[in-house]
C-alpha cells in the first residue's frame, strides 16, 4: 500500500518531486487561490496519485479556495469535481491521473494552467520559469532546445536529472512515475 502524503507536504514536495506540469499548477493555486478546470482535474488526479487522501484533498482545495470565495459557494461550484476525481460521484469510476501523452496532447487556451510546459509555454516563459528555479542556464538551453525540437519527455528528462543532480536520463511518461522516481532518489 501506498504512503499517505499529507498536505502539509505539498509545498515542498512541489520543489523537490514535481515535474514542471504540477509544479506550475500548484504554484498558480497558491499564488491566484484558484485553477480553472483543465487544471483542477490534472493537478487534483495527480494528487490522487501520489497518495492525497479524499479528506486532505478537499481541505486543500478548500483552504485555496475559500480565499476568494465564500464556503457555501466552494461547497456547491467545486467540491463535488475533488469528490468525482475519487470515483465518489457521477459514473463512480475510478479516473487515473493522466499520463505525459494525454497532458501534451491537451488543448490549452489563454489563461489555463494545465498542459505539459514542454509542449504549451512559450520559449521565453519556459526559459523565465526555470531560471526562477536556479536551474543551471546550461540545463536551461538543453532544456529549451530539446523541446522546441519537440521532445517533450525528454526535456522533462532532463529537468530530473538537473535538479537532482543526476545523470539518469529516464524514460519520462508519466508525471506520477516523475514523483515516484524522485522520492526514491530523495530516500
Ligand atoms: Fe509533465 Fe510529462 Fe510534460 Fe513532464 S513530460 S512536464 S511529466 S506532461
Amino acid at each position: 500500500t501506498k504512503a499517505v502524503v499529507p498536505i502539509e507536504s505539498l509545498d515542498s514536495l512541489s520543489a523537490k518531486s514535481y515535474p514542471l506540469c504540477m509544479r506550475q499548477l500548484h504554484e498558480q493555486l497558491r499564488l491566484s487561490h484558484h485553477l480553472r478546470h483543465g487544471g483542477r482535474l490534472q493537478y487534483g488526479l495527480f494528487l490522487k496519485g501520489i497518495g492525497v487522501t479524499l479528506e486532505d484533498s478537499l481541505r486543500f482545495w478548500r483552504e485555496e479556495f475559500t480565499k476568494i470565495m465564500d464556503l457555501d459557494k466552494f461547497e456547491k461550484q467545486y467540491s463535488y469535481n475533488v469528490r468525482y476525481n475519487y470515483g465518489k460521484e457521477g459514473s463512480k469510476r475510478n479516473y487515473s491521473p493522466f499520463s505525459c501523452l494525454r497532458i501534451i496532447n491537451e488543448t490549452v487556451g489563454p489563461g489555463d494552467c494545465h498542459g505539459c510546459p514542454y509542449r504549451h509555454c512559450d520559449v521565453s516563459n519556459l526559459k523565465n520559469k526555470l531560471q526562477g528555479y536556479g536551474v543551471d542556464p546550461q540545463a536551461i538551453s538543453e532544456i529549451v532546445d530539446t523541446s522546441k525540437k519537440g521532445h517533450f519527455q525528454v526535456a522533462c528528462s532532463k529537468y530530473f536529472d538537473t535538479i537532482h543532480n543526476v545523470d539518469l536520463g529516464l524514460g519520462i511518461n508519466h508525471p506520477n512515475q516523475f514523483f515516484e522516481e524522485s522520492q526514491k532518489l530523495l530516500k
